[in-house]
């Protein structure tokens, strides 16, 4: 493919231009996938948090 910006060919998997430095498609799109599962990881996180505080509440009210 070729770079948006200068329009110097660069490789298909290539996240950066090699000719300008600019930040490519394919390094955009590579952003945005760690960007989703970032959002995921923080999910589970969450998830995880809330199930322990569950857990803990219910081991209480069963002892108490
Ligand atoms: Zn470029």
């Amino acid at each position: 493919m070729y770079c948006s910006k200068c329009g110097a060919y660069i490789n298909e998997d290539a996240t950066i231009c090699m000719n300008c430095g600019c930040e490519t498609d394919a390094g955009k799109q590579k952003q945005e996938m760690n960007g989703i599962k970032e959002t995921e990881n923080n999910l589970k996180f969450i998830f995880g948090i809330v199930f322990i505080v569950i857990l803990i509440t219910t081991i209480f009210f069963f002892f108490s």
